[in-house]
């Protein structure tokens, strides 16, 4: 199964694309976790966009590009992926379509999740990771076992520096700009189905499924 999650900042992309990476043992790709790690390990790539996401803006296309076209073509995608944040322009999707047909294949769905701006306001106020592995949390639906550590390595809970309510509303400004033509661009292909992404974690994955079921990529 070839998936791409599609929705806002703070919809809850990587919590689902999570869900279904375990359950269907697909590859999960995510650029913002990838350069979030090179960030902390202090790589090149990490100094290069630290400021841009800082911001709340877009690493340039050909970076981003050329960091998915790795993994996609890494051994352990064979079995499907789920991207969760890329595509984030009309050139990455075109791209990512010229990557799958250069090998004889396409994407399966594009799913949207729907989520109301204040409820993404809220979350990225409620949102805290952790400064040591980056596990997220939410304070009111999936606090820390002790107030502000980490329940995996003990490291410190922090706000990400992009949940920050000005760079909140930057990003859902870059998401309406560049991101948000990709619902018409796959609902022209016909593989765009659209979920609402509120409630319970569980119960936004079960919408997720059902959709999945609809387009027969579930039995
Ligand atoms: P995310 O964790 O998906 O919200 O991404 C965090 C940040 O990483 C974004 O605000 C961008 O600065 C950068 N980023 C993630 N995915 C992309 C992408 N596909 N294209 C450009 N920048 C990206």
């Amino acid at each position: 199964m070839r998936l791409v999650l599609l929705g806002a900042p703070g919809s809850g992309k990587g919590t689902q694309a999570k869900l279904l990476a375990s359950e269907f043992g697909l590859l999960h790709v995510a650029p913002g976790d990838i350069f979030r790690s090179e960030i902390r390990a202090g790589t090149e790539l990490g100094k290069l966009v630290e400021g841009i996401l800082a911001r709340g803006e877009l690493v340039d296309d050909n970076t981003t590009i050329r960091l998915i076209d790795t993994r996609l073509t890494s051994e352990e995608a064979r079995k499907g992926f789920v991207l969760d944040g890329f595509p984030r322009t009309i050139a990455q999707a075109e791209a990512l379509d010229r990557i799958l047909s250069g090998r004889g294949e396409s994407l399966d769905l594009a799913v949207a999740l729907e989520v109301d701006e204040e409820a993404i306001l809220m979350r990225a106020r409620l949102r805290r990771v952790c400064a040591g592995c980056g596990k997220p949390y939410n304070l009111a639906m999936q606090p820390p076992k002790v107030a502000g550590k980490c329940d995996d390595c003990g490291g410190e809970l922090v706000t990400r520096k992009d949940d920050e309510e000005a760079t909140v509303r930057e990003r859902l400004e870059v998401y309406r700009k560049f991101t948000e033509p990709l619902l018409a661009y796959y609902a022209e292909k016909g593989i765009l189905e659209a979920v609402c992404g509120e409630g319970e974690v569980q119960e936004v994955f079960l919408r997720i499924k059902e959709a999945l079921k609809k387009r027969n990529l579930l039995q």
